[in-house]
Parts: structure tokens; C-alpha cells; sequence
């Protein structure tokens, strides 16, 4: 079986080198975050497309040569990965995105892709010796690292504001995870742990704040280009929060071009956040490097409520290169974005997912994204642990014995 090709860790600002083989969160000289490199050309020799056309089990484990964890014992997998790319063929028309895909990441364990970077960062965690694992969340992390962290036997912590949606509490409690809620903001949780950790010695998992999470996500991009037959897509549309999925896609295809699978092209990469929250799509206007933290960061889409990325420089990096944007839509135009993406057939999704479907429509009417292109647009979770989006008609009651006459009015469904 195909091995992890691991061999150092870098800082992505300051570009210094570090041991793989010990734990580590940020980069010691400036706090920001650390990378994983690998022996491209031992990859290589192994990671090949027939190769991986016969690896027909293990979700993102599949991708071993390109992800941290040396033991497989340590690997744990739920089953995460290996999402279908889905045509949308009545979503994509109704946007005017007729080449509109959907990578499906509501299906992972958990409902969201958060999965990925919870397997890739508990394993590599746990076969490192970490005592116990904490982090803060607003949503789907705390309920992802309760999980992976269960599997691999190591205890959890997860701080969550008090606000924090009921499903995504109850999901921490039943997988076993200690639950604190903060009176406060997501980046008062992530203060609070930060001190919980050094009091503790349980080791800090929180988004870029430790290097394998991205490893994790990296596998959304390579499984793009294996999809494809090994090309890229013109468009990626992504629901930035963190940024750990943007920035492990850009690495993830800057590793395959280097293993010589795909060429030098790059989909244009398109952040999308909500104006109540929107540092990365400021700073890119603004032709900024780094992100101003936002202040009074507001919307229901939770996992995009992050208003200081330690990436940030690393996100903006990547829509650059790619020739790509950053859009914020309204929060009334991603709850529109929710309800269309069910009505046109892609089920329940995230408000994540129906800011990335509103951009969508806002670049296809603008003429950013044209018929011809191939859009991947990514629906990132699943709508059921969320408050529901505003503006659902109230179903009637009746009684069993109502007479149907009075029920033969319009569908109601279609508003
Ligand atoms: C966390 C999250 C995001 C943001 O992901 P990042 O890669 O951290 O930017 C988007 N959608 C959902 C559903 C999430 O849970």
C-alpha cells in the first residue's frame, strides 16, 4: 500500500523549513500557517492515474502519498471523501451556468466537508502523541473534530459561542466531546482555548492554526482533477470562511502539475462571503495583501462568519494568480440562493452553499462566469443543522377527513 511522502513542514510567509515529525500549530516566527511538502517525485512513482483507478475504497485516503499520515493504523475514516461531481443541469439553467457542477460535500460524514480536514488533522494528531484535542467553532467543526476524535480515542474540547445553533451542540455531546460555551464571539472561543491549550497541553486544531487541515481539504482539488480526466475547471466558486479549502486546493494543484498530471492551467478562483461578513472580498478590492479584521461580523451562514483568517494573505494569493474574484451577496440573496438550490434539485444545503448558488447567478448576469464555462460550484454542507432560511410558507393543517377539493390550489411549494 502507497505511503505518505511527508517530508517537512514550511511556513507560508516566511518560507523557513521545520521538522514533519513533531506537533506544531502556527509558524514559530510569525504565527502564521505552517504548510505540508512532500517528496514529489516518490509520490510520483506510485501516485499515478492507473494507481488510483484501482484504489476503489478509502475516500481520501486514496490520495496517501500526498496526505501526512506515515502509519495507516493512524488513519481514521468515516468514510469521508470521494464526493460525486454533480451535473445540475436545472439549477445550472435557472443561474445561467448551464455547465454548473455541484461537488457534493453535504454527502461526508457529519454533513460537511469539515470531514476532510478533521481526518486528516486528528489522524496525524493522535499518531503524533497529541494528549487531546480542543477547538473553537461556530458550526460544523465542532460536530466534524467530536467525531474524528471519538474514532481515534482521543478526548475533545469544543468552544462554542452561546448562540451556536442547537444541532450543532447536541452533535458534539452525543459524539462524546466536553462542550463550553463562550458568552461571546467565535473569536473569543478561540482565545479562550488558545489559553485552555497551554493550561492543558491539548493540542490546538483550530482552522490554519495547525498544518494538516488543509492537507485534508487539499483532497476536494485533487479529486477535482481526477473527475475531469485530468484537467481543471474554468470556475471554482468556494464559500470562504477560513480559507482552508481554498488554500488546500491552490497546494493541491500546484502538487499535481509538479507530478505532472495536470498542466499549467487554473480554474479562476472565486471567494465567496456575505456582506455581514465579508474581510477577504474587502481586502481584495481594496488590491490589500492582508485582511482587516471585520468588526460586527453578522450572518446565519456560520461557517463563513470568520472575520480574521490567519490565511488570509494565502486566499487572496490564490484568487490573484488564478485571475479570479471575490464576490459578498446579500443575506437576503443567499437565503434566495438556499431555497432555489432545493427547488432546482440539489436538496437541503448549507446557507453556505446558497451564497455560493447566488453568486453564481450574480457572475453568470454579469457576464464573470459565461455559458461556456465549466463551474464547479461547491456545496459545502448540509441545511438541516442550520436555522432554516426566512420567508417558508406555513403548511396547512387538516383534518383526515378534509375534503381534497380545498387542497387542489397551487402548489404551494413554488414560491
Ligand atoms: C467551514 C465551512 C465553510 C468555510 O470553509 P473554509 O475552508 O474554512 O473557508 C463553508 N461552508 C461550510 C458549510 C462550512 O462548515
Amino acid at each position: 500500500m502507497s505511503e505518505s511522502t511527508l517530508t517537512g513542514l514550511q511556513g507560508s510567509l516566511s518560507g523557513e523549513t521545520y521538522d514533519a515529525d513533531t506537533l506544531m500549530g502556527t509558524d514559530p516566527v510569525d504565527g502564521r500557517p505552517l504548510l505540508a511538502r512532500y517528496d514529489l517525485q516518490a509520490a510520483g512513482r506510485t501516485l499515478t492515474p492507473e494507481s488510483l483507478a484501482g484504489r476503489r475504497s478509502g475516500g481520501m485516503w486514496r490520495w496517501a502519498e500526498l496526505l501526512p499520515v506515515r502509519d495507516p493504523r493512524h488513519r481514521v475514516h468515516l468514510g469521508e471523501g470521494a464526493t460525486p461531481l454533480l451535473p445540475a443541469p436545472r439549477l445550472g439553467a435557472a443561474l445561467g451556468a448551464p455547465g454548473l457542477r455541484l461537488k457534493a460535500e453535504g454527502l461526508n460524514p457529519t454533513g460537511s466537508f469539515k470531514a476532510r480536514g478533521m481526518a486528516a488533522a486528528v489522524s496525524r494528531a493522535a499518531e503524533l502523541g497529541a494528549p487531546s484535542l480542543l477547538a473553537p467553532s461556530a458550526g460544523n467543526a465542532a460536530g466534524a473534530l467530536a467525531a474524528y476524535g471519538a474514532a481515534a480515542g482521543l478526548t475533545v474540547t469544543v468552544l462554542m459561542p452561546v448562540d451556536v445553533p442547537a444541532a450543532n451542540r447536541e452533535e458534539a455531546l452525543v459524539c462524546g466531546a466536553r462542550v463550553i460555551l463562550v458568552d461571546g464571539l467565535i473569536s473569543d472561543c478561540g482565545a479562550v482555548g488558545a489559553r485552555l491549550a497551554a493550561a492543558t497541553g491539548a493540542f490546538d486544531v483550530s482552522t490554519l492554526k495547525e498544518p494538516y487541515r488543509a492537507e485534508g481539504k487539499k483532497t476536494m482539488g485533487l479529486e477535482l482533477a481526477e473527475q475531469l480526466g485530468w484537467r481543471l475547471p474554468d470556475v471554482v466558486v468556494y464559500p470562504t470562511g477560513g480559507g482552508t479549502g481554498m488554500v488546500g486546493m491552490w497546494k493541491a494543484f500546484a502538487e499535481l502539475e509538479a507530478l505532472g498530471l495536470i498542466g499549467a492551467d487554473r480554474p479562476r478562483m472565486v471567494s465567496v462571503q456575505t456582506t455581514g461578513c465579508a474581510p477577504i472580498v474587502r481586502a481584495f478590492q481594496a488590491g490589500e495583501r492582508f485582511a482587516e479584521p471585520w468588526t460586527g461580523a453578522a450572518t446565519r451562514a456560520a461557517g463563513i462568519r470568520v472575520p480574521a483568517a490567519v490565511g488570509d494573505f494565502l486566499v487572496l494569493d490564490a484568487i490573484r494568480e488564478s485571475g479570479g474574484t471575490a464576490v459578498a451577496v446579500s443575506e437576503s440573496a443567499m437565503d434566495g440562493g438556499q431555497r432555489l438550490a432545493g427547488r432546482f434539485g440539489a436538496g437541503y444545503v448549507s446557507p453556505e452553499t446558497g451564497a455560493v448558488v447566488a453568486a453564481v447567478g450574480e457572475l453568470a448576469a454579469s457576464g464573470d462566469i459565461t455559458p461556456g464555462d465549466l463551474v464547479v460550484a461547491f456545496d459545502t454542507g448540509i441545511g438541516h443543522k442550520y436555522p432554516p432560511p426566512p420567508g417558508l410558507p406555513e403548511p396547512p393543517v387538516v383534518a383526515p377527513d378534509v375534503d381534497v377539493a380545498e387542497l387542489v390550489s397551487p402548489h404551494p411549494g413554488l414560491f
